[in-house]
């Protein structure tokens, strides 16, 4: 064995050994880290050496010296924010993915990746019910891949109106008005505010968060110059999605590019139960979506959906004017922002290989039955209400009053049996449960409800 080998082996055998007492430690640990910032620092020692370690050495320091200050994300009853955890053939693909270290810009220069993106795509189209002519970029998540749509359809909206923006810049050009729904996610913003766009105009929903279609409508009237729509799949406080064919046909009425960001719930179309949530939505322009929530990757990753490919390219690639003779063969650097990336499509391909088309739905069915069982649990607990219609996988509640379940909040989080995150929704404090763990079991769901009573019982003026 030479010697650089016998440094990976060594390396490698080390984080496999930690990564696993790491994994096996989920059920028991605390949820949230037990440690602040400043004791880590202290434990990971901040002086920089003057002189080597070995690889094995510095992996043992990490994986002994890490563990206290790491939040229990992977855990079944991790239910803050929107985040998934990690399936075990995203997880063991993504070590592949380190090791395999291709810089996977360029379709012809990494075969393996290439062919994974193609057969990806394809997947992913048909489970989603998206167009089998529509282009995919694999970022690093929702926002990224809410950006990438949206500078498709800057580009395109401008392009349309006699203005090329890849020579001209903005300034000068056409105003380019957005229009979303007042609960749209704030990454949507973000997107805007870095494709120089501004803030969108908001238009009113309805009680779970829905954009109102005659709002939309009225909102359109009298619209002259480039217009673009973005609408919601999944609300992170109630999981509802806009109404998708009747707010696409609005829009595009009135000549508007419609965007729906799906970070989650773009993945409701998987399944059979709850495909109605989006249905329509494949008649719109571009999607985003996240790999690393629903479908349970690695972070990180996002997924960039345009159907017309023509449109992301031109947006994203960096040929200015061309044609690709071969859309199969475009490049990968032609459908995302960055040039140099990881080979990040390998854990989806791996992780929707190990599920097939029924495990996807039943992943799906899995989340919004668990969601389901907080509902009626948490209908027993007195003092507690769930203010959404829980059709996916999101659960709102609150206490009597904001003082209440404001403390709610804070005794779960020192309870440290589950992780529920504080938030505002329809102007009150709201507790909201996130069932996006692929691991989550019932016994999980109950565990975590036992630990919402007992913060509730003390929480209660
Ligand atoms: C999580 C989320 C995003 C942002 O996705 P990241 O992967 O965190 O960048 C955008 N929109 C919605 C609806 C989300 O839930």
């Amino acid at each position: 064995m030479g010697r650089a080998e016998s440094e990976s082996t060594a390396a490698l055998d080390r984080a496999h050994t930690k990564a696993l007492a790491w994994l096996s430690s989920l059920d028991e640990r605390p949820v949230p880290a037990q440690a602040s910032v400043e004791e880590m620092i202290a434990a990971l020692e901040p002086e920089l050496p003057t002189g080597s370690t070995s690889a094995e050495e510095v992996i043992a320091l990490l994986g002994d010296a890490a563990p206290p200050g790491l939040v229990a994300m992977p855990s079944g009853r991790f239910f803050g924010f929107v985040i998934g955890g990690t399936h075990p053939a995203g997880l063991a693909a993504d070590w592949l993915v380190s090791a395999w270290d291709q810089n996977s810009a360029l379709y012809a220069v990494t075969p393996t990746h290439s062919a994974l993106e193609r057969i990806t795509k394809d997947w992913l189209l048909d489970l989603l019910g998206l167009p089998g002519s529509a282009d995919v970029g694999f970022v690093t998540g929702g926002t990224m891949a809410n950006f990438t749509c949206l500078a498709a359809a800057r580009d395109a909206l401008l392009r349309q109106a006699g203005w090329d923006v890849a020579q001209h810049g903005l300034a000068g050009a056409p105003r380019v008005r957005v229009i979303a729904g007042a609960e749209r996610h704030d990454t949507i913003d973000l997107s805007l505010r870095m494709l120089g766009l501004g803030a969108p105009d908001l238009v009113a929903v309805d009680e779970q968060g829905r954009l109102r279609v005659d709002a939309l409508r009225e909102a359109l009237e009298g619209a002259s110059g480039p217009v673009c729509v973005c609408l919601q799949a999944g609300n992170i406080h109630s999981g509802a999605c806009d109404p998708m064919t009747e707010a696409i046909a609005v829009a595009h009425e009135a000549g508007a590019w419609v965007h729906v960001d799906g970070a989650f719930g773009l993945w409701a179309a998987a399944s059979e139960r709850t495909r109605h949530l989006v249905a329509g939505m494949e008649a719109a322009d571009s999607w985003s979506t996240d790999a690393h929530k629903t479908l349970n990757v690695p972070y990180d990753c996002g997924i960039a959906i345009v159907a017309a490919p023509a449109a992301l390219h031109a947006a994203m690639g960096m040929h200015g004017d061309y044609l690709i003779a071969d859309d199969q063969a475009r490049d990968p650097l032609e459908t995302v922002p960055e040039l140099s990336r990881r080979g990040r499509v390998v854990p989806v391909w791996a992780v929707l290989r190990t599920l097939g088309r029924s495990g996807v739905a039943e992943l799906v069915d899995r989340l919004c039955g668990h969601a389901r069982a907080f509902e009626v649990q948490i209908a027993e607990i007195p003092g507690c209400t769930v203010l959404n219609e829980v059709v996916f996988t999101q659960v709102s509640l609150a206490l009597q009053d904001d003082a209440a379940t404001s403390r709610a909040v804070e005794r779960i989080m020192a309870d440290g049996e589950c992780w529920m995150t504080g938030s505002r929704w329809r102007d009150r404090a709201v507790v909201r449960i996130s069932v996006s763990n692929w691991s989550t079991t019932e016994d999980d769901v109950r565990r975590s409800v036992a630990a919402l009573r007992r913060a509730s019982a003390t929480s209660q003026t």
